[in-house]
């Protein structure tokens, strides 16, 4: 019997239950940077430059019950907010799934493992600056925020049945006649 599809797959957004919608999150930290606009042109600058509750090495908040009391700007992520807001990076899972695409292999609900959205350099572990240590955020442009990872999906996170019989062929074409 095969397994029923992930409630990701056949609800939307705005069906989701509470769990269901914070779960979607993966803990990338991503849209915890601060971003810039330029005024001229409207486009849009991430910087490196972190949130002073992000933890940077595990890239949670360190306060998120109280985040909004304590980062008055912090943004309250709903389907509704989701439709209005143009800065969230494409390897979001909102973003993703409102734009009508799966869950990235990284994500926790795919792989199973919280570690893949740091393995899969995803995460802004380990790149992202204090914002009460960084000073000028126009000095800490960057773009990887805006890009997604280049890291593939490692092979034993795919279907365990194929590696082995990848191996096969490759030993049986080895064998001498
Ligand atoms: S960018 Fe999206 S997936 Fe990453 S931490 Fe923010 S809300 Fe969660």
């Amino acid at each position: 019997m095969t397994d029923p599809a992930p409630f990701w797959k056949t609800k939307t957004l705005s069906q989701m239950t509470r769990e269901e919608w914070e779960s979607l999150c993966d803990g990338c930290g991503r849209c915890c940077l601060h971003k810039l606009r330029f005024e001229d042109t409207g486009d849009l600058a991430y910087t490196n430059v972190a949130c002073r509750l992000l933890n940077l090495t595990t890239t949670q908040c360190s306060d998120y019950a109280n985040r909004r009391s304590k980062v008055p700007n912090c943004v309250n992520l709903t389907p509704e907010t989701l439709a209005e807001i143009d800065w969230l990076p494409p390897s979001c899972a909102y973003r993703r799934l409102e734009e009508g695409k799966d869950l990235a292999w990284w994500h926790p609900l795919v792989s199973g493992d919280p570690g893949t959205v740091h393995t899969s350099g995803v995460s802004v572990s380990g790149r992202a600056v204090d914002e009460r240590r960084a000073g000028p955020l126009e000095h800490h442009i960057v773009d990887w925020p805006g890009k997604l990872p280049k890291a593939k999906q490692p092979a034993t996170q795919k279907s365990p049945r194929r590696p082995r019989l990848a191996v096969l062929k490759a030993l049986q074409k080895e064998t001498p006649e």
